[in-house]
């Protein structure tokens, strides 16, 4: 991906896909080089501000609840009763924000590789952090690898994969030997969700390959559930479920329509509509 700022217009350029989204920008609120990647954050004239890592949009205020509520919720009302929570990246917050409104989970772990941008978000993006004071919540800022490495066996209920793109720091996140970690860690019965790109672009590669991995990681079913992301590579994103003896093809539906979480997005409805996979995606993963 590629970034330019021309006019007054944030614009990042999916390379090798021949196409570019670009925001209206009013100004720069940050520019700082972590030891691990490039941050920035813009105000801009209709999305609130936006979030910018290496050159590839993060998030915005005006859309992020796309992206949290579906990487936390459909996982979270798929297991059967998730008490202990894992998130790998995610330092946004977002989704640690999205967990926590589930009562019965007892205590979430996040680890992000980069302190930085969990410091970026609680200045210019606050109603995201605002759970962080949850005494549930637990932050640490370590590879999200090496913490894996370090977990004991059969420890977690639902780990929540919220990385970059499969490229630099988060190159390892997405690898074979990664997810046989996460699946030593995760009890019978649990199970992981990964952002896994775009329906549109990666169906055939990225999302294809993760599914099969996740497979010959030893997880037993999975599921990948495409949602709208307007500010991401062809604005349609996905989240892709393995379960660990559980099947992420099911749902506990009754729970979901009942649940009163301050929702924008997320529904049952919207769950079993994910579920249901348009023929395109079928045809390129079977
Ligand atoms: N919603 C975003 C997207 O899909 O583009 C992801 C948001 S979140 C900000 C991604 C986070 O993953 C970043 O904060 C980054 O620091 C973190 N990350 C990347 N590689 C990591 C690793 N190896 N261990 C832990 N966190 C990592």
């Amino acid at each position: 991906m590629t970034k330019s700022l021309d006019a007054g217009w944030f614009t990042e350029v999916f390379d090798g896909h021949g196409s570019a989204f670009s925001l209206k920008v009013t100004g720069k609120l940050l520019d700082v080089h972590s030891p691990y990647q490039h941050l920035e954050v813009y105000a801009t004239e209709t999305y609130g501000n936006l979030m910018v890592l290496d050159g590839c949009v993060m998030l915005t205020d005006r859309d992020n609840f796309l992206y949290h509520e579906m990487m936390a919720h459909p996982a979270l009302f798929t297991h059967a009763d998730p008490k202990r929570v894992v998130i790998i990246g995610g330092g946004d917050c977002g989704t640690l924000r999205e967990v926590l409104k589930h009562s019965g989970v007892e205590h979430v772990t996040q680890i992000d590789i980069d302190e930085e941008v969990t410091k970026a978000a609680k200045r210019f993006f606050p109603a995201l952090t605002a759970a962080n004071d949850d005494p549930r919540a637990e932050l640490l800022f370590a590879d999200g690898v090496e913490w894996v490495d370090g977990a004991d066996d059969a420890s977690v209920d639902l780990m929540i994969i919220d990385s970059t793109d499969p490229v630099g720091p988060a190159e390892g996140l997405f690898k074979t030997d990664f997810l046989k970690r996460c699946h030593r860690i995760l009890k019978d019965g649990g199970l992981l969700v990964q952002q896994s790109e775009s329906p549109l672009y990666h169906t055939g590669t990225i999302i294809r390959e993760l599914r099969d991995d996740m497979i010959e990681a030893g997880f037993s079913s999975v599921a990948t559930l495409p949602f709208p992301q307007p500010v991401y590579p062809s604005g349609w994103w996905s989240a892709t479920l393995a379960g660990k003896g559980c099947d992420v093809t099911r749902f506990r539906e009754a729970d979901a329509a009942k649940a009163d979480l301050a929702l924008d997005y997320y529904t049952a409805e919207a769950h079993r509509g994910a579920l249901a996979l348009p023929p395109f995606m079928r045809r390129l993963l079977d």
